[in-house]
């Protein structure tokens, strides 16, 4: 098993005009043995990019891989005992699936009986057995994602690289497939490196998270660390579903104490503890941020109505998901969601209701830098 470090990586791929394109920017990374680490980032932002660089299909431009303290940049694919799973499979059509898993180690010369052995073991993990003598055509897409999953493993290598291996499979399937690797991670003890555009495989399936933006690193954290404290406004917009209300506004001090008053006469005010990194903002514009699951409805009649962090919305529209309500609400300068336990009906909509935030959620931004300030 292994360690995967990259150091100060570039990638840069020449442009029209002559102007350079930098689709990886500064990348550095230290991936322990055995983590299971999750690339996320909108389309485009270099994700791909990064992981081809560490299996050697992609060169360098500038900076550093290296596996197990080695250094790999002019090191061939094939020798760097990686592999990797691809998001369209890549299997030969004209092989079966017993022929599809065994076809890297024939290449490296692997003495037949070891092959049945990792490969009759590699399929049993993935539930394939049956399979074995099908072509790719005659399985379904999770089935065939298994084979490519299973050419992988039989391979032992040090790293498994994940490129968005679940995209072009249904709802359903996907959330099977990613529990299945999840377990295959915790079987096999590999370290793996899992790209993907989608924030609740990166929230549910990585040890840490990579989150990214055009070619650069925001923030690399566990799931929870990077939810609750996000570095930045990308990440905070970024994670999260429905994501974080971000609302425009201004701090304001009081008797000692901090408040964030909404933007364009916005009736949302919130009292923050006057923590010090918020004191030095007071007087300035800031962006607050909560999630929608901080801010629930107020029952009608409740005593908490007049108290802190409460504010009256327009209710646009109801949402039922079953156990909670999405509301989505109308501040007057703002539209915010609230994601609430309580069960709401369709005549909510149209209606002016009572929302608190739970200020101890909420996190303040420097809308000129946008990195957190609280
Ligand atoms: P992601 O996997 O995050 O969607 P990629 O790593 O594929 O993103 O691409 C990152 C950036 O590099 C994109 O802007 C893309 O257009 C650019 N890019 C990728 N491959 C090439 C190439 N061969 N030539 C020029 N630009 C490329
Ligand atoms: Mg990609």
């Amino acid at each position: 098993m292994a360690k995967v470090t990259l150091k100060n990586v570039y990638k840069t791929y020449p442009g029209e005009r002559g102007k350079e394109v930098t689709a990886v920017e500064d990348f550095n990374l230290e991936i322990t043995d055995r983590e299971f680490v999750v690339f996320v980032g909108p389309s485009g932002c270099g994700k791909s990019t990064t992981l081809r660089m560490i299996a050697g299909l992609e060169e360098i431009s500038k900076g550093d891989v290296l596996i197990d303290g080695n250094k790999v940049n002019d090191i061939p694919p094939k020798n760097r005992d990686i592999a990797m799973v691809f998001q369209n499979y890549a299997l030969y059509p004209h092989m079966s699936v017993y022929d599809n898993m065994a076809f890297g180690l024939e290449l490296r010369k692997y003495p037949k009986a070891e092959i049945k052995k990792r490969v009759l073991e590699a399929a049993g993990i993935l539930g394939i057995e049956q399979f074995l003598d099908r072509r790719p055509k005659a399985l379904s897409g999770g089935q065939r994602q298994r084979v490519a999953v299973g050419r992988a493993i039989v391979r032992q290598p040090k790293v498994f690289l994940f490129d968005e291996p679940l995209s072009n499979l249904d709802a359903k399937m996907r959330v099977q497939m990613r529990t299945e690797i999840t377990k295959l991670h915790q079987r096999l003890q590999a370290t793996m490196i899992y790209v993907t555009h989608d924030q609740i495989e990166a929230m549910t399936m990585g040890t840490r998270i990579v989150v990214m933006k055009d070619g650069v690193i925001q923030q690399v954290d566990s799931p929870l660390t990077i939810y609750n404290e996000p570095a930045n406004l990308f990440v905070a917009g970024f994670l999260g579903s429905p994501p974080m209300n971000l609302l425009n506004g201004k701090l304001e001090g009081a008797n000692g104490a901090v408040f964030f008053r909404e933007a364009r006469g916005g009736a949302i005010e919130v009292r923050l503890d006057s923590r010090s990194s918020a004191a030095a903002y007071v007087g300035k514009e800031v962006i607050l941020g909560f999630r929608p699951e901080s801010c629930d409805v107020v029952p009608a009649g409740a005593s908490s109505v007049e108290s802190d962090n409460c504010f009256q919305a327009r209710v646009d529209i109801v949402e039922p998901m079953g156990p909670e309500t999405y509301f989505h609400l109308q501040t007057g300068a703002h539209s915010v969601v609230s994601r609430s336990p309580a069960s709401a009906q369709q005549s909510d909509v149209g209606r002016q209701l009572t929302f608190q935030i739970r200020a101890d959620a909420a996190h303040l931004f420097d809308p000129v830098t946008t990195h957190r300030i609280v």
